[in-house]
């Protein structure tokens, strides 16, 4: 596993870069935001994790113009503490998640951990394909396959489904849902999600009232497992 550390404070190179090898990771880093990007851009890393305030190059314009590239590694951001605007910035600009400085070393490494595994159950992963129970989904065609007989899903519905699936196993908050899939524009409520979240259940569970893969996890929120 590689990762892409771009920060320009020393120490912190140092002290990350000794931890995240010593877990195994194969570590390269970058000073400066220009640099890191074209370091990103010419080589390949499972895990970039990219501070905000950098010399050259902003963090958000690096993850923009990473992304505008068409790299697709997930992006953790480093961002100064009381920059709540700016993770919203980052996130929207195709961060995938972020840490506040000052941070305990072992906080960083579960999120690491968390988006290299998240990463690994991405769609692009599973080949373009899904199966649970008695249903088939091609995601690449849009197409979903229950017993064998086509499924009529809305547009959302899809990508609700799909996120879920891309995140199997995990406990999905409402709120989390909604931005992910309705997005940070849209201000639907928290209903919303349980109302597509009942539809899909209409059409894929065998038993709605009872579903065996698109769970309630209660006071949480929603949880797929196959
Ligand atoms: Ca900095």
């Amino acid at each position: 596993m590689r990762i892409l550390l771009i920060e320009d404070e020393e120490g912190l190179i140092l002290t990350l870069t000794d931890r995240l090898r010593s877990e195994g990771f194969d570590v390269r880093s970058a000073s400066d935001g220009a640099a890191g990007l074209e370091i990103a851009l010419s080589e390949s890393f499972d895990l970039i994790v990219l501070d905000v305030m950098l010399p050259k190059k902003n963090g958000f314009d690096v993850c923009r113009d990473l992304r505008k590239n068409a790299v697709e590694t997930p992006i953790l951001m480093l961002t100064a503490k009381g920059e709540t605007f700016d993770k919203v910035l980052g996130l929207k600009l195709g961060a995938d998640d972020y840490l506040t400085k000052p941070f305990e070393i072992a906080e960083l490494l579960a999120r690491v951990e968390a988006l290299i595994r998240r990463t690994a159950n991405t769609v692009q992963n599973l080949n373009g394909s899904f199966k649970f129970g008695n249903v088939a989904i091609d995601f690449r065609r849009a197409e979903v396959l229950r017993e064998n007989k086509p499924v009529e899903l809305s547009a959302l519905e899809f990508k609700l489904l799909q996120y879920l699936i891309e995140h199997r196993g995990d406990v999905l908050k409402r709120d989390e849902l909604l931005d992910e899939v309705w997005g940070y524009d849209a201000m639907p409520s928290t209903r919303t999600v349980d109302v597509h979240i009942a539809w899909l259940r209409q059409k894929l569970e065998d038993n709605p009232k009872f579903p065996k893969f698109i769970q309630t996890v209660h006071g949480l929120g929603y949880k797929f497992s196959a």
